[in-house]
């Protein structure tokens, strides 16, 4: 119903319908005994009313009542409200209505509006009936899904088994390359009907997380290691930084975190053909018994392009076909992280610029054990010493603490320079001292370590007044 009409209405206390006659509404200006006094074209039309010696009463039969010889309203409505109800015509079919009633204040005559709402209604029951056609259909794919996939499993591991047993007979070069052909194909499809079923289960609402103490230091160089054959098969270089104050044991689902910064390690792997792959893990928040982390992948790869970037997370979702060709996948992998992260209680984002490189950064939250403070810090301290060889020339731990004095002066050392860089454009520079910045940074400086982030981000995207607006932001807080 038009309210400003209806407003229009009771400013004017004019109780004429002629000014109500094009209105799609049925209108009636009755009295207080209900006799209508005059009524619109819709509903002359509609309900076949004419306002001659008619009761209000006959159109409305659940709205009103007599009591001693007085028009009330039925409980549980009054003036000025919308409600539903029926509305019967002359010939005593009827329609559903919404309906409003307002007092004239001047003549002592009522108002009645009536809006039929027979197609709304209509429309909403075609809605929820197709709701539950789509919520069954989506079953029907996720059943689908989760018994193909299931048949799929048994050919494939046979076609493993036996191209490993064929692997230990006598077999020529030629013979033994095609035999790694097969179980490279083997491995690939393994991972696809993975991400199906992870994928129909998401979907299905069935994925539930577990909560099992694991070590986190061990945790993160077990990941990462899955993909140094190929960055060393690429000669990319790595960069691993892990805030020192992330306590080493933690409580959370090892093995799903994992599917998250494996699927984008690999990915920054898969579309970076030269340059640097940046994992970096800090701290964000943390009280007795939980622990928010915060992730960064950052590669120098292909990027993607603005207009891409908001389907990345949406499921088969792949940014050209011609780089599916190339690089293989299904277009899942993002999208079961998306899920994977939110059931963690955190957000994933990506930032990135087409030619040069890519961004993502997501955060999850983690319980801890009881016991955790002062075993997890002691423990922490040991860590980069504990490190294994295998990532060890890659990682650096943040810098020991300083005092919050030493290093705001520091800050702003390095802030006046990559102020100085970005002005004169020499980014690469900019993107270093914005680096230094951030590992110089205590793990109690959290806010500020976020904006040095993301001035890091807007410099590698080379945008120049994104980065000195930043600049000034960093600036303020520091003096503050
Ligand atoms: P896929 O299994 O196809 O890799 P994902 O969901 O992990 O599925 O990724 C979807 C698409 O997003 C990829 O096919 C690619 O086009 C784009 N993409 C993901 N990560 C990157 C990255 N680091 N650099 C460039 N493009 C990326």
């Amino acid at each position: 119903m038009d309210t400003a009409m209806l407003h229009s209405c009771e400013e004017n206390y004019f109780p004429d319908c002629s000014i109500y006659s094009e209105c799609i509404e049925a209108v009636f200006i009755y009295d207080k005994d209900g006799r209508i006094i005059a009524c619109n074209r819709s509903a002359r039309e509609e309900l076949g009313y004419d306002g001659q010696n008619e009761s209000i009463m006959s159109a409305f039969p659940k709205v009103f009542y007599k009591r001693n010889d007085e028009l009330c309203l039925l409980d549980g409505i009054r003036e000025d409200m919308l409600f539903d109800t029926v509305a019967y015509r002359k010939n005593m079919t009827c329609y559903p209505a919404m309906v409003k009633i307002l007092k004239d204040k001047k003549t002592d005559y009522y108002i009645c509006f009536a809006q039929n709402m027979s197609n709304e209604n209509a429309a909403m029951k075609k809605m929820v009936s197709l709701e539950g056609k789509l919520k069954n259909a989506i079953q029907v794919k996720n059943e689908f899904i989760a018994n193909i996939t299931h048949e799929l499993r048994t050919p494939v591991n046979g076609m493993k088994g036996f191209a490993q047993s064929l692997q230990k007979t006598k077999l020529d070069p030629a013979q033994q390359e095609n035999v790694e052909y097969i179980l490279h194909c083997c491995t690939n499809m393994e991972g696809l009907i993975n991400q199906l079923l992870d994928f129909s289960k998401m979907e299905a609402g069935k994925v539930t997380l577990e909560k099992r103490e694991f070590d986190f230091y061990h945790f993160i160089e077990e990941t990462l290691a899955l993909n140094l054959p190929q960055i060393n098969e690429k000669g990319l270089r790595v960069r691993i930084s892990i805030g020192k104050k992330i306590p080493q044991i933690v409580i959370g689902d090892e093995f799903r975190l994992g599917q998250i910064i494996n699927n984008l390690f690999s990915n920054a792997v898969k579309f970076t053909q030269a340059g640097t792959i940046s994992f970096e893990v800090v701290n964000t928040a943390q009280n007795g018994k939980e622990i928010e982390l915060f992730f960064v992948v950052c590669d120098t790869g292909i990027g993607i392009a603005r207009e891409d970037m908001d389907k990345l997370f949406n499921s088969f979702t792949q940014v050209d076909s011609s780089i599916t060709r190339r690089f293989g996948g299904t277009g899942l992998g993002l999208a079961i992280c998306k899920q994977l992260v939110e059931q963690m209680d955190g957000d994933i984002y990506v930032n990135s610029e087409l030619g040069k490189g890519s961004t993502f950064s997501f955060s999850v939250r983690l319980d801890l054990p009881g016991n955790e403070k002062e075993e997890g810090e002691k423990e922490a301290e040991g860590f980069s010493t504990q490190w294994s060889q295998r990532l060890k020339e890659y990682m650096s731990v943040s810098e020991s603490e300083s005092s919050e004095e030493d290093t705001l002066k520091l800050m702003r050392e390095k802030l006046e320079r990559v102020l100085l860089c970005i002005e004169l454009g020499t980014w690469e520079k900019a993107d270093k001292f914005a680096g230094m910045m951030k590992a110089a940074m205590p793990d109690t400086m959290q806010e500020l370590k976020r904006e040095v982030f993301r001035l890091e981000l807007m410099i590698r995207r080379e945008d120049y007044d994104l980065s000195l607006q930043q600049v000034k932001k960093i600036q303020d807080k520091i003096e503050s």
